[in-house]
């Protein structure tokens, strides 16, 4: 295998996953069942990170197509994959700081949870998700959530207004945003994803960015201060 980044659902740190922490393997089974020989594989990533060392499980059921391979024999070749399950952890959702609030981080969990078996539920959780962020971190509370979006333009810096913009102008996500906060629109999985995508750069950008400059701010107050203790004190 090639070596490969990945950041871990676990822990969120980001890593470069080598032989040593991954593992695959291949079942193949012609069972009297439809689409002819089928292989499933199974791929084990484990967290490199001592203080976590979590591990993700995913599954993918594919069709096969017999293959020639060197030597004259023949190997069954999986070609299109059917499913694709991820098995651990259940959730896609991210570890977020439990400094954001908690009815937001749970919508945002909920849709993550539900997000390939129901995208249009997942959805609805995003946008109320998505609302319930721009009221909190902004103050800005309107009847409809697409009012609300236009309000921050102002306020935001302009890669964060070009994110949200990207994912307002997909079809079926934009016209979500504009309906009745209770009313379901149909969207597919990816368009639900991408939803989720938006709202975990804003949990980062918004919550985790302010928290951050925060810190950064007490250190440099808290570091002045000392410095500025040492030239009052009176010489020994
Ligand atoms: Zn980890």
């Amino acid at each position: 295998m090639k070596p490969f980044s990945w950041s871990c659902p676990y822990c969120n740190q980001a890593t470069t996953i080598t032989e040593v922490n991954f593992g695959s393997d291949k079942y193949e089974f012609d069972l009297g069942n439809k689409d002819g020989i089928l292989a499933l594989t199974t791929t084990v990533v484990a967290c490199p990170n001592p203080g976590c060392r979590e591990y993700q499980m995913r599954a993918k059921l594919f069709k096969t197509e017999r293959t020639p391979s060197a030597g004259g024999s023949y190997y069954n070749k999986p070609i299109t994959a059917i499913g694709e399950w991820t098995l651990r952890p259940k959730s896609g959702a991210r570890p977020f700081p439990a400094y954001i609030p908690k009815p937001i981080l749970d919508d945002y969990n909920e849709a993550c949870l539900i997000v390939n078996d129901s995208p249009k539920a997942s959805a609805t959780l995003s946008r109320r998700c998505l609302q319930g962020m721009i009221r909190n971190f902004w103050g800005i509370s309107k009847a409809r959530l697409i009012d609300e979006i236009a309000e921050l333009k102002d306020k935001i810096d302009p890669t964060t207004w070009d994110a949200i913009d990207a994912v307002r102008s997909i079809g079926n996500i934009g016209a979500h945003m504009e309906k009745d906060i209770n009313l379901i629109v149909d969207v597919d999985p990816e368009e639900a994803r991408q939803l989720i995508g938006l709202i975990e750069f804003l949990l980062k950008d918004w919550y985790v960015g302010r928290y951050e400059r925060e810190e950064h701010k007490k250190r440099v107050i808290a570091l002045a201060a000392a410095k500025s203790a040492v030239k009052k004190a009176p010489p020994p």
